[in-house]
This record gives C-alpha cells, structure tokens and sequence, in this order.
C-alpha cells in the first residue's frame, strides 16, 4: 500500500514498466505461455526502454538510479501476469550481470555488461549442479588452469535463459574441496565444448527458458575471472542478497495482484442470492490477507533500506524473502479457493500464479536455508 520512499519521479518509472507489462507483454500471454518461451526481441525492447539496466552506472549504458526504481521493476513487470517473462528479465538485469559490474574488468564490462543492459545479449547464472543445490559450497565444475587459460568441465542444472545466454556467469571449482576453493567467471557461450541440453519442463514458469548446461574441456581466458580466485563463494553469497530481494519482491506483488483478482472475482459472483463479497467470512479472509501482504511489503521494503544504505541487510533479506514466499502459498491457495472452479481453469490468472508462486520457496535459496541463516544470525544452539 505505501511506499514511504517514492517520489513523483519513480511514479513516472512505474507508469513506463506498468505500460510495457500491460500493452506489449500481457497481450501475449497465451501465445508465450502455451509456446513455453518468448522472443529474444522483448530483450532487446526491455534495453531500449531502459528497463534492464535501472542501477547501473551511466558508462555502462545503465540509468544510475537508486535501487528503489528496481523494486517498482519488479513489482510492475509481473503486470504481464507471466512470472517467467519477469523471471527471465531479472534474471538478465538483477542476477547474472551485477556482479560482473562490481567485480568485472572494464574488458568484461565492455564485453558483457553493456550489451545486457541495451538488450543485445543475453545473460544467466550458472551455479546450481544436478548433485547440489542449496549446498553451493559442494559445486563439482571445474576449471582447471593451463596456461593463461581455465579449461572448464561440468554440469550446470536448472539454468534460467540457459538456452539462449549469450554468457554465464558461471560458478567454478578453482582448487580443492570447501566454500574456498570456488571462483566466479564470466563464461561466453561461444566457447567450444559448451552445449545445452534439453530445455526442462516445468510445473510453471513455463514462459522461462530453463535449462541443463554442459562444460567439455571449455577453454576461456584466465582474465575472465570475476573478482579473486577462490573467493567466488562469498561473491555468490553477496550476490543472493540481491537475488533475494527480487524473490521478495515478486512474491508481495504476486500476492497483491492474486487478492486484487479474487476481490474483483467475488464482487462479480453470486452464490445463495447474495454476492460472495458479501460473506463476512470472505471479507474477513480478504482482509486477513491484506494485512500479511502488507506486513511482508513492509518488512521486503525495510530489507531495501538497509541494503541501500550499505547496512548488514543478510538477516532482514532471508526474512523477508522467506516471509513473503511462504506467504505467497498461502495467498494463492486462498485466493484460487474464493474463485471455486473458475480458479481451477488455465483461463483465470490465479491457476497459473498457484503453479508459478512454488518456485520461490525453493529458488535462490530454500525457505530452510533462510532459516538456517535467521538462526545463526540469532545465534541458536550449537556454536
Ligand atoms: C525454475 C528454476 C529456475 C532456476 N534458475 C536457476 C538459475 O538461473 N541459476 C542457478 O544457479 N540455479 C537456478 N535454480 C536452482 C535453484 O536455485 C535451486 O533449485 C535451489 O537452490 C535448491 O537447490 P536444489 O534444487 O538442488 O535442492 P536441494 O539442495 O537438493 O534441497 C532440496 C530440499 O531440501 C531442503 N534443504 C536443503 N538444504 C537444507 C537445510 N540446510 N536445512 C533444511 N532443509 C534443507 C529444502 O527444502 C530444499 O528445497 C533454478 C531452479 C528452478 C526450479
């Protein structure tokens, strides 16, 4: 409801992304959606309207705004009722290129970075294997040195725009076991040796490109090294919090536009002669609903605020990613129920918003790893 920290400016910035959403993206909703993709030509419109590029500094071609512009990206894109169109694009602006432009050479910038930001080349995120996940320190992908060249092999599995990236960036075992032996690199997909494997089929999201990803003796510059060698575990850390706040994000304004359909829903149908509005114990729900999505609104906004002024955000980001992903569950189950079986039919928004909300309990961190991380801030148990 409110954003204490919104000018007239950002207002501006909400009507262009709510635009894009609504007149050029909605309208392909069944198209995209049925097709299981999109086309690579909604980058490139993204780019020009200045969408992927929000809070990157200007020499790279980005904006230079405040990160509060990027929270009304994401809670304005999802307006195209397709969280993997939105998935797919936050992924190119929010997840695979940030941390090429703090960590990168201006060579990677040049290379990576500025193409993402008009929309020319595509970009992903390669950390999860098929052996792990939540376990990011057991990565098995290795790049082994030779020369001034990494020659890379492994797998890489769940990879969203996988199938059409133009780079990774791709977490890789530099050394031994444990957390410090993983370094990040920029990967182009041009490389020889690199090959996609089957696009996966998915419970939702169907409109993102997820893919399994394969690594045979890929050859690529030493200089590609994002950062320190070893020290990519704790980049990836540093780069979940970002991820995070997106999932967070996207999850208050999937809950918001569900409970906005189910009002608008039952003030349209009638049961036992009177509207289903009407019953107290859906107004009741609804405001019951309300008041969480609010709360997880607040608390994600409070996350932003520490994360923008450079405070330790960890604990406030787990909380409220796992907050307002878990609360996502709830809405969606809720609000499908108030349509009866009209929920149930691919045709209304909130079946596919039940299938696609599953994902963000899981991705980008389960909701027992941020528990994990609320404990250990709190200090429970075992030292
Ligand atoms: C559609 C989709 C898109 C994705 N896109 C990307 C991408 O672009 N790039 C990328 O690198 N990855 C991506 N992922 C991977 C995603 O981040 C992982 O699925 C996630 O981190 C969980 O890892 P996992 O699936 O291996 O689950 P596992 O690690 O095998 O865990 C399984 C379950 O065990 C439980 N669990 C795990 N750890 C703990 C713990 N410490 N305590 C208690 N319970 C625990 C959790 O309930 C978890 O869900 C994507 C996944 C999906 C489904």
């Amino acid at each position: 409801m409110t954003n204490h920290f919104s000018t007239p400016e950002h207002e501006i910035f909400r009507k262009t992304v709510r635009d894009f959403a609504e007149k050029e993206l909605l309208p392909h909703k069944e198209e995209w959606e049925t097709a299981k993709t999109f086309p690579k030509s909604v980058f490139k419109r993204a780019g020009d309207l200045g969408l992927l590029g929000v809070c990157f500094p200007e020499e790279v071609g980005g904006s230079g705004c405040d990160y509060w512009y990027k929270v009304i990206f994401c809670e304005e894109i999802l307006r195209c009722r397709m969280a993997g169109v939105a998935m797919d694009l936050e992924v190119q602006a929010d997840i695979s290129t940030p941390v090429i432009q703090y960590l990168g050479s201006d060579e990677q910038k040049e290379l990576f970075v500025k193409p993402a930001i008009k929309g020319d080349k595509i970009g992903a995120l390669g950390v999860t294997e098929p052996g792990c996940g939540s376990d990011v320190a057991n990565i098995k992908t290795t790049a082994r040195v030779e020369g001034d060249d990494y020659v890379i092999n492994g797998s890489k599995m769940y990879i969203t725009n996988g199938g059409r990236a133009d780079f990774i960036t791709l977490a890789v075992r530099t050394g031994g076991e444990g957390h410090k032996a993983i370094s990040l690199v920029t990967f182009p997909t041009d490389t020889k040796g690199f090959s996609v494997g089957k696009t996966l089929v998915k419970m939702g999201n169907h409109s993102s490109n997820t893919t399994l990803l394969f690594f045979e003796n890929c050859r690529i510059p030493r200089r590609f090294i994002l950062g320190e060698e070893n020290k990519g575990f704790l980049y990836i850390m540093m780069n979940f919090q970002g991820e995070r706040l997106v999932a967070a994000i996207n999850a208050v304004a999937g809950c918001q536009l569900s409970l906005d359909d189910a009002i608008r829903y039952t003030t349209e149908r009638e049961a036992f002669g009177k509207r289903i509005i009407d019953m107290q114990v859906w107004q009741h729900k609804f405001a019951e609903l309300q008041t969480k999505i609010e709360a997880a609104r607040q608390l994600t906004y409070h996350a932003v605020d520490l994360f923008t002024r450079g405070e330790d955000a960890v604990q406030a980001i787990s909380m409220a990613k796992l907050f307002a992903c878990d609360l996502a569950q709830e809405v969606g189950y809720d609000c499908l129920q108030a349509h009866g079986g009209a929920g149930y039919m691919e045709e209304y928004d909130i079946s596919r918003f039940v299938r696609d909300i599953r994902l963000l309990t899981i991705g980008g961190g389960a909701s027992e790893v941020m528990k994990e991380i609320i404990a250990k801030r709190m200090r429970l148990g075992k030292k």
